[in-house]
């Protein structure tokens, strides 16, 4: 990292604290719950939850943080940093293992992601809407498809397809070298990019385009994950994968279930499927 991408155009502070004052009027929107997994998280005590917080934090390596994201919006003393705490060790008493991970989703203040109204909501394990009828992932499922794809290991070059409002581009910066990231929807595509500006994270790089098609001049990535759901994985995106990477993305109509696809040769796919999902639908085209 560059002593020019570790400076901040805003102090991080200023944003919470005007996203925070914004956020005490009143407040009309619900959580949205996503996955059949999420209910544990749901019926803990602020207590249970905050002693649990405590021992992941034991647990999480120093350092274990190491992509492009800004120290300070790692280590600040935020408002949010406790109940963010919280949402990681219930992300983790779901099942999501890898250190690494748990330590990106606390880095990424996902509050600045939302809107005023909604930003007390943040820390809900739960989608939220963001506009357009799209949602913010839930976190558990964003902390587990980033699991499944890197497997244990730093990948360089990884595609999302999805940015919506830019989180989980952002959990994913943390952990790899490289950041492509594909929105359909103009606006979503403009929101993620004024939600990422004042992070100044020096890694990601935010496409407005069909993901369906992937990014050929990109190519070959090492991993690629789908925030939409469509009825099959697009052979283009297959295809855009290097042999060894793996692509995780949510298959189905109604019932949709979380898919792995590993590239084990050059025209070798294996797949396997790993626990239900709910995601928004892949669509083609621009709009
Ligand atoms: N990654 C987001 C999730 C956004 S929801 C997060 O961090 O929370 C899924 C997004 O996929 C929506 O914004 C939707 O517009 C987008 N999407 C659906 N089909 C797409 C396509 N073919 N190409 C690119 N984006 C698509």
């Amino acid at each position: 990292m560059t002593a020019k991408d570790k400076r901040f155009p805003l102090s991080l502070s200023s944003v919470v604290n005007q996203k925070d004052k914004a956020s005490s009027g009143t407040n009309r929107h619900t959580a949205m719950p996503q996955t059949a997994m999420r209910n544990a998280a749901h019926h803990m005590s602020g207590v249970a939850a905050a002693k649990l917080a405590k021992s992941q934090e034991m647990h999480l390596p120093q350092g274990a943080v190491s992509g492009s994201l800004s120290p300070s919006l790692l280590s600040g003393p935020l408002v949010s940093d406790g109940v963010r705490r919280a949402m990681v060790a219930r992300v983790a008493q779901q099942g999501v293992k890898d250190a690494t991970v748990l330590a990106a989703l606390q880095a990424v203040p996902r509050h600045l992601f939302l809107e005023s109204g909604m930003a007390s909501q943040a820390y809900v394990d739960a989608s939220l809407p963001i506009g357009h009828h799209q949602t913010i992932s839930q976190p558990y499922i964003v902390a587990r498809m980033i699991e499944i794809m890197c497997n244990g290991s730093k990948l360089e070059r990884v595609l999302e397809i999805g940015t919506g409002c830019g989180y989980q581009a952002a959990v994913l910066s943390v952990m790899v070298k490289e950041v492509y990231s594909i929105e359909r929807i103009k606006a979503l595509h403009e929101l993620a990019k004024s939600n990422l500006r004042p992070m100044r994270i020096a890694n990601i790089r935010l496409h407005y385009g069909d993901g369906m098609l992937g990014l050929p001049a990109q190519a070959p990535f090492d991993g690629i994950i789908l925030a939409a759901a469509g009825i099959e994985v697009p052979q283009t995106l297959l295809k855009q994968l290097r042999v060894g990477g793996r692509l995780v993305a949510p298959v189905g109509g109604r019932n949709q279930v979380l898919q792995l696809i590993e590239r084990v040769s050059t025209y070798e796919w294996n797949s396997s499927v790993l626990e239900p999902c709910h995601f928004v639908p892949l669509h083609s085209g621009v709009i």
